[in-house]
């Protein structure tokens, strides 16, 4: 539970930023802590060391809440994700009610204003090329998409070699999820859809794209079969104006 934010709390250099971070926590989850009603009359607008800032519609709002704060104040505190490997979760110690709009944010030092960084773990590396990763990676987007390309290249020249052969047999040979196998399929038949339907093609070329559709060896290949495939073919991928349809079947 709340493993993710209290890793990024850990990651987060000072405490200005964790401060932001916890503020942002609270106040996105604003209608879960204080309650739909609330929630729709009140907003956390700022937190400033333990002292968070809640703006609400009108003064009876405020009031109301006024008397509801150590209640409120408990329902935070509960809700705020704990700092990995810290005994103690921060903790807002006071609440002011505000109505109307608020006075600027005080100064904020240049030193405060740094950026929000997880902080890497220098042991947690990428496998292959051993860069440091963050939290929750297994590889490093570069070698991610490498890898990726790799096994659809693997793919690919096992669908030149067997068209016909299924996700479940390409396995054995490749370790590829169902839908990587089907898009590099996908891709290989319109290529060969386009060799086998043009004017000099070989047989070879027009069986290849109807072994790859239908997972078909040759021998299950009848002439029946492949002549209808190359009909559909054809008239999926070339138009024929209607004027020129006229003109055929004149010609006919
Ligand atoms: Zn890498």
């Amino acid at each position: 539970m709340k493993e993710l934010e209290s890793w990024i709390l850990k990651g987060l250099k000072t405490s200005f930023s964790k401060e932001k971070y916890i503020f942002y926590y609270i106040a996105a989850n604003w209608s879960t802590i204080a309650g739909e009603v609330t929630a729709k009359h009140s907003k956390p607008v700022r937190l400033i060391g333990d002292v968070l800032t809640i703006n609400t519609d009108n003064a009876a709002w405020s009031n109301n809440l006024l008397m509801l704060k150590k209640q409120l104040m408990g329902k935070i505190n509960i809700f705020i994700p704990m700092e990995a490997g810290r005994k103690h979760a921060y903790k807002i110690k006071d609440i002011r009610f505000h109505t109307g709009s608020l006075p600027p944010d005080p100064v904020i030092s240049q030193e405060d204003e740094k950026p929000f960084m997880p902080k890497l773990d220098s042991h947690h590396r990428c496998p292959k090329c051993g860069v440091m990763l963050l939290p929750g990676e297994k590889m490093c987007g570069k070698c991610e998409r490498e890898e990726i390309q790799l096994t659809r290249e693997k793919i690919h020249k096992i669908l030149c070699k067997e068209p016909w052969i299924k996700h479940s047999d390409c396995i054995k040979q490749v370790n590829c999820d169902k839908m990587v196998f089907n898009d590099v399929k996908a891709s290989l038949l319109e290529y060969a859809i386009w060799q086998a339907i043009k004017k000099d093609s070989s047989s070879a070329e027009k069986l290849f794209p109807v072994m790859l559709e239908r997972s078909l060896t040759p021998d299950q290949i009848t002439e029946e079969i492949l002549k209808k495939a190359l009909v559909r073919y054809k008239r999926s991928r070339i138009y024929v104006s209607p004027f020129r349809k006229q003109l055929h079947n004149k010609q006919k």
